[in-house]
């Protein structure tokens, strides 16, 4: 249903690959990434611009082309490979860059023989995480996930009574955060005994995923100065797709009354481009609420955040298992789900919500947005609520059928937006294979 968008067409660019339609990367993306290259066997970390299925790598740029003076300097940073530092230079500086990336990209520049040599393949090289982060932090935005959720807990009142006051998260781990391509190891943890008896400790039986969105923070405030409402916005950098990965059986027995612990700690994944805010700009719209009388703290509401707080980003998760792949049958599509419908708070409520007690975020932090179920069972953001906590296997075009995961299955999340006035623009993937424990 949401392939059938009709989205305005690119102004094109000399890299053919990124003018075929549904691309992920046409030249009005220009995501950011860092990665080495396969023959490089010192690994060493190079930044560069998404384009088509091409990387502009910004090293090769560097040296094929004069960078013009208002941000040499800063540019310098990107060659350097310091992505911490370039996500918290001003807006204007960044626009004035995206300007001359446009330039040199789009089909009518003369100079694209020269420019053509600072072009890999993105074939050739191994995605690394983006940006340095210091700290990572999972919200629980997405509000029909917790109302499903939260009736497997609490039937009569799903949703806990801050759910609509404030975003509700906790702090994860940064150091467990992994890149799309690598693969999950099973967990081993704490598991309650259903009979009464002792608990026991045990490889995941309930392995799951979570679709959300990660959010990159462009800069930091001081310790014990808020970001309010109004300026949130300024400390955005840009999106990917999450996979915040969860052991449902561990979770079960240890989330009282702290929350979630070793069951969520083993593994985050990301999507390894960043789509920056420009370009997520066509795709702004409307905060909607289905409670539009529910009032909000003036600390977590301004006119600007009610009227474009939002962003429409298409999302999708498919499962295809090691039967699936060695029969050539194609993965499997579980869900498709879209942003600004599930998220009951904004990106800069996330962000004044989080600093308000003047807690510091840095450049490079990540917030999770919460798993982004639709308002459907069908449209649900894990297995978990998918399989009905076990009770309902979901049959595969293999014959076999899943309620949480099994070793060799591979979670593929993809993310898009599209509408019939903008380009349409895509977060490219994150894919990962679940392996046996250790
Ligand atoms: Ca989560």
């Amino acid at each position: 249903m949401i392939k059938e968008h009709r989205a305005k067409k690119s102004r094109g660019s000399w890299v053919e690959s990124a003018n075929v339609e549904g691309c992920d990367f046409p030249i009005e993306n220009l995501p950011f990434g860092k990665y080495y290259l396969t023959a490089d066997v010192s690994k060493a970390g190079r930044i560069g611009i998404a384009i088509g299925d091409q990387i502009l790598d910004l090293i090769s740029l560097a040296s094929c082309i004069d960078t013009p003076s208002e941000f040499e300097s800063t540019f310098a940073l990107l060659v350097q490979g310091d992505m911490n530092t370039w996500m918290a230079t001003p807006d204007s500086i960044q626009m004035q860059f995206r300007s001359w990336i446009t330039h040199l990209l789009e089909k009518e520049n003369t100079l694209h023989k020269q420019l053509a040599s600072a072009l890999l393949p993105q074939a050739s090289v191994v995605m690394l995480l983006p940006c340095k982060v210091g700290d990572y932090t999972d919200f629980y935005s997405g509000i029909h996930h917790a109302t499903n959720v939260g009736k497997m807990l609490r039937p009569d009142a799903p949703l806990s009574p801050n759910y609509h006051w404030l975003p509700v998260g906790y702090h994860g781990r940064s150091s467990s955060l992994i890149p799309s391509g690598l693969p999950v190891i099973r967990p081993r943890g704490q598991t309650r005994a259903s009979d009464g008896k002792p608990p026991y400790f045990q490889a995941s039986r309930r392995l799951d995923y979570e679709l959300e969105l990660g959010v990159l923070i462009a800069k930091g405030n001081q310790l014990g100065t808020p970001i309010s409402i109004t300026q949130a916005e300024e400390y955005f950098f840009g999106m990917c797709i999450l996979n915040d990965w969860s052991a449902r059986d561990m979770q079960a027995w240890e989330a009282a009354p702290l929350g979630p612990f070793l069951a969520k700690s083993f593994a985050t994944s990301i999507s390894p481009w960043i789509i920056t805010k420009a370009a997520l700009a066509p795709f702004r719209t409307a905060l909607q609420r289905s409670d539009p009388k529910q009032a909000t703290l003036p600390y977590l509401d301004c006119v600007n955040n009610q009227a474009s707080g939002a962003i429409q980003i298409y999302l999708e998760v498919l499962l295809q298992t090691k039967e699936m792949q060695t029969a050539g049958l194609a993965p499997y599509l579980l869900t498709q789900s879209e942003y600004s419908g599930a998220a009951y708070w904004t990106i800069a409520q996330l962000i004044a919500h989080h600093t308000s007690n003047g807690c510091n975020v840095m450049a490079g932090d990540l917030f999770g947005t919460g798993t982004l179920s639709g308002p459907t069972p069908e449209s649900a953001g894990s297995l978990l609520e998918l399989s009905q906590g076990g009770k309902a296997p979901i049959s595969l075009p293999s014959g076999q059928t899943r309620t949480f995961l099994e070793d060799g299955d591979t979670v593929i999340m993809n993310a898009f937006c599209a509408h019939e006035n903008a380009v349409r623009i895509g977060f490219g993937q994150c894919i990962n294979t679940v392996v046996a424990s250790h």
